[in-house]
């Protein structure tokens, strides 16, 4: 089953993904969520039923057990 893609002439694959997914400002990551991407410009479509779970999880975040950290970078930062 392929769909093309909204934004290009890619064709969206079904895979499992690192999803970021933002919920009331805040931006939470959602390992091994099933989506589909486009193999292009990899633009990210989840179905339905996966974004209604990804809210749900988002709702839930007191939950979640784990966390990641990642560099936060300024744009205008000195690079000497
Ligand atoms: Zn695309």
């Amino acid at each position: 089953m392929e769909d093309k893609c909204e934004f290009c002439i890619g064709v969206m694959k079904q895979g499992r993904i690192l999803a970021r997914f933002r919920f009331r400002n805040e931006i939470i990551y959602i390992e091994n969520v099933p989506a589909w991407v486009c193999n292009r410009c990899g633009e990210q479509y989840f179905d339905a039923p996966i974004y209604k779970r990804l809210e749900l999880i988002a709702q839930h975040r007191e939950m979640i057990q784990r966390s990641i950290s990642f560099p936060l970078a300024e744009f205008d930062m000195a690079l000497a």
